[in-house]
């Protein structure tokens, strides 16, 4: 992977070094963090230098807030969970952890970010995946609970009150790295550019021709397809589905998106969920909780706000399109017998 990631990198570099002919073409860098592929393109200004501060805005994070690795500050607080000391946090930490929090208080039985030992109970974190027996899981799942997070933004702390509970970051981290990337894209001068961290799609501005960018959606039951291209400017797509991570079992699918009233993986009807924001953290966030919410839901709460839209893909093929995304929209999936909605408010 490091050899394929120095070659893209390399690419990269001699199409920022190209002559005044190329100018368009953007520098560019690949690599992997945060446990997925990601990839940076920045079309105009001091393109290397924004493409390495945007790398390097990302690598940080990860390096914070990975549950894997054991000198992270995420595992600070989880290894002193339930031992009465707040743990000190990175000012980014503490604002993601108190935002993950507050999604978790919005929508209670959909998402909540201490679901790690279920996700451990199931084998997502160390790839020995299996289907856990029923008490290992009620175990798991009595620890669930994001009211005993206690945060104090003002003194950077946090603190688990449980022995046994921990954070799991993964559905909002993508979406806060692609918000600080962006942030340190623009901090270089430069204005357009295109980022995917592992499913989150974040476009910055607009493309060199001054038009809106154009994101597909991918097809949720062929990766290699798209159900949509959206017409995107200063936002993110985040998208959630049960195809991303999965394993088999006596020929059952589980994937790694839990229901966290049942420690089960969500089965709400939804193959997939795609949120558009121009709050980058909240499209990851509210992408993996609706996905968990299912189609009734997730249209109630797009309705109670006005800062997201959406494409559900539902599992008897609709995709269900809110009426924000309507004039940017371009159906790409008739042909695999996909049918289009657009839901108004
Ligand atoms: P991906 O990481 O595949 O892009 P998501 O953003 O939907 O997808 O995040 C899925 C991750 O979120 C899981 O791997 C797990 O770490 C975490 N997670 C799973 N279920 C929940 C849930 N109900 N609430 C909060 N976090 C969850
Ligand atoms: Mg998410």
């Amino acid at each position: 992977m490091k050899r394929i990631c120095f070659f893209l990198l390399m690419l990269g570099l001699l199409s920022g070094c190209a002559a005044p002919a190329a100018q368009s073409e953007p520098a560019q860098a690949q690599f992997f963090s945060m446990d997925t592929v990601m990839s940076v393109r920045v079309y105009d200004g001091p393109k290397e230098d924004a493409v390495q501060a945007a790398r390097q805005a990302v690598e940080e994070l990860d390096g914070l807030l990975s549950r894997t690795n054991p000198d992270s500050q995420l595992s600070a607080l989880n290894a002193h969970a339930g031992d009465g000391s707040p743990v000190a946090l990175d000012g980014r930490v503490s604002e993601l952890l108190t935002f993950a929090k507050s999604i978790s208080q919005l929508l209670p039985g959909d998402f909540d970010i201490t679901i790690a030992p279920v996700m451990d109970a199931w084998g997502f974190t160390t790839d020995q995946r299996q289907v856990p027996d029923p008490q290992t899981l009620a175990g798991a799942l009595a620890l669930v609970d994001s009211d005993k997070l206690n945060m104090d933004e003002t003194a950077s702390t946090a603190r688990l009150e449980a022995a046994g509970m921990e954070v799991d970051l993964g559905a909002v981290a993508k979406g806060y790295a692609a918000g600080q990337a962006a942030a340190a894209i623009r901090e270089t001068g430069a204005t357009s550019a295109l980022l995917d961290l592992g499913g989150n799609v974040t476009a910055l501005g607009r493309k060199a021709d001054g038009s809106a960018w154009q994101v597909g959606v991918k097809d949720p039951q062929d990766t290699a397809q798209t159900l949509c291209i959206l017409s995107m400017e200063d936002q993110t797509a985040s998208t959630s589905g049960g195809y991303e991570r999965y394993f088999e079992e006596d020929g059952v699918v589980y994937h790694h998106i839990i229901d966290p009233e049942t420690g089960y993986p969500a089965d709400s009807g939804l193959l997939s969920v795609t949120v558009v924001s121009a709050d980058h953290t909240l499209a990851d966030a509210l992408s993996t909780a609706l996905f968990v919410a299912g189609e009734e839901e997730a249209l109630d709460f797009w309705r109670s706000r006005t800062d997201f839209e959406l494409v559900l893909c539902t599992s008897d093929g609709r995709v269900v399109v809110t009426q924000g995304l309507e004039e940017g929209m371009r159906p790409t999936g008739e042909d695999r017998g996909y049918t289009y909605e657009i839901v108004r408010r």
